[in-house]
């Protein structure tokens, strides 16, 4: 398969959305780290956002699916850790999906903060951490004391 094949397959990858939040795709994210075609085998080269989330089991088979649906078949997706993820991978229209989807987009490193989260809603930074654990496990949920607002805080996938 010829190399320029790759701008296929990242177009292709820029369908594939997140099970956490479906309004981002995982190139959104900047998760993508690298394309390897070896013969008619496609390796995709991912890091998670979070060491040991169960989401990513789900990003990888969704990969997966999307290359089969365009006939690719043989397609291994590798985890690479080692530079850990940052939000400086994600795309500005990412971020802004992020907070119009009404959840706080995440610090550079994935430490949950106690205070001072910008609420996605009135953007005030009076915010407390309710619990660690939001709607799902990938998310912390957060109260705001100037709207009152409960809202999710992106910490990983
Ligand atoms: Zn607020």
């Amino acid at each position: 398969m010829p190399e320029t094949d790759n701008h296929k397959i990242f177009s292709i990858l820029q369908e594939v959305c997140d099970p956490e939040v479906p309004v981002l795709t995982i190139t959104d994210l900047g998760i993508v780290r690298d394309i390897k075609q070896t013969g008619d085998e496609v390796e995709i080269i991912i890091t998670p956002t979070y060491t040991g989330c169960p989401a990513m089991d789900m990003i990888s088979m969704n990969i997966k699916m999307a290359l089969l649906e365009n006939g690719y078949k043989n397609v291994k997706v590798t985890s690479v850790l080692s530079p850990a993820w940052s939000t400086d991978w994600m795309s500005e229209a990412g971020k802004r999906k992020l907070k119009d989807y009404g959840i706080a987009a995440p610090d550079k490193k994935f430490i949950i903060p106690k205070d001072g989260v910008e609420c996605p809603l009135c953007n005030s930074t009076n915010t407390r951490l309710v619990s660690e654990f939001g709607s799902t496990a990938c998310k912390a949920l957060y109260q705001c004391n100037d709207c009152k607002e409960p809202f999710d805080y992106f910490k990983c996938h």
